[in-house]
């Protein structure tokens, strides 16, 4: 197994008391998997993917729980070990490239400056002098060339607003890459992009997977996506895991009435006349969570007994497993 999530909480103070935006995570991801994480906004996926590389933005904090990677639980580790982690052996690739990019550098520099930051390159000396900037110019291009970015000698100087949505995200894909990271954490990768420069970054992702055995966790609210790119799911809300299991399971026999209800969400070409349904209701407030089963105020087959007891998870079947009363 490379990463080992267990009982992670993360918490941000307010006026009104303390967010619970991460409210107990126990989730695993084993070498050369690829992990969809599904929920609506505001689930806690995307602050469970920043807890990873210890990123949550202040004055929110990791309250407890580990995050074993490797082994070593990242939540021991100094600031200078997790600086060197970040960018080699875990990198991320985030939502919108055109606020992740920086606006003032060429693209192939910035894709150099990830070979530079770790010293992943190392140059011959001559005399005074040494090679390396030309051997880590070489291996940007071949970084370019590997994520689809066309004439990568000729686009290397080029800056980010002279790059298309989808070549900017195959950038920041490229930047990850550099360091050959063990594990790929995408969140959102192609929300800002339109569906045919989606499916090419999807193709480009889990071409990477089965090319350098990266295992990639990716966070997304459709789906459709998940269902189609991913070999296990995990579906959060409220912070919590409410099951997960082989994407294909899930997709088939979901157990947990929220699963179902984010199936029975999708518009399918051959039901035309079929009315798509919703899931009654909103996310509860991440403040005044309410006891017992966090999805119990939009369930249809909520009882008395979902209100007020802590829900453990509950294994359906190999590898499946559900928050529900329902498979007690
Ligand atoms: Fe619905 Fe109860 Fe299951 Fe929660 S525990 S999903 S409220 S049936």
């Amino acid at each position: 197994m490379l990463l080992d999530v267990k009982d992670l909480r993360v918490q941000f103070p307010s006026s009104r008391g303390l967010v619970k935006a991460v409210n107990g995570l126990t989730l695993s991801a084993n070498k050369g998997e690829i992990l969809g994480i599904v929920g609506e906004s505001g689930s806690g996926k995307s602050m469970s993917l920043l807890s990873m590389l210890r990123l949550v933005p202040k004055p929110g904090e990791i309250v407890s729980g580990e995050i074993n990677f490797n082994g070593d639980n990242l939540l021991k580790k100094s600031d200078r070990e997790m600086r060197m982690l970040r960018g080699k052996d875990i990198s991320m690739v985030f939502q919108d490239p055109m606020t992740t990019l920086n606006p003032v550098f060429p693209v192939g520099e910035q894709i150099r400056e990830a070979l530079r930051i770790h010293g992943l390159i190392k140059g011959e000396r001559k005399w005074f002098f040494s090679d390396r900037k030309d051997r880590e110019r070489e291996r940007v291009l071949e970084l370019m060339a590997e994520v689809g970015i066309p004439s990568p000698d000729l686009r290397y100087l080029e800056y980010p607003h002279q790059f298309s949505g989808g070549m900017q995200q195959r950038a920041l894909i490229a930047i990850a890459l550099a360091g050959e990271p063990q594990l790929l954490l995408a969140d959102e990768p192609t929300t800002a992009l339109d569906v045919t420069i989606q499916a090419q970054i999807l193709e480009l992702l889990n071409r990477i997977n089965e090319e350098h055995g990266t295992t990639i966790i990716l966070v997304t609210h459709d789906l459709g996506v998940a269902a189609e790119f991913t070999h296990r799911m995990v579906v959060m809300y409220a912070g919590l895991v409410l099951e997960q299991g082989p994407t294909r399971t899930l997709v088939e026999e979901p157990a947990h009435p929220y699963t179902q209800g984010l199936l029975n969400s999708i518009p399918r070409i051959e039901d035309r006349r079929k009315k798509i349904e919703a899931i009654p209701g909103t996310v509860p407030d991440l403040i005044n969570m309410p006891p017992g089963c966090p999805f119990h105020q939009r369930c249809k087959y909520a009882k008395r007994e979902c209100i007020g007891t802590e829900l453990e998870m509950i294994e359906v079947d190999k590898g499946h497993q559900v928050r529900c009363i329902l498979y007690t």
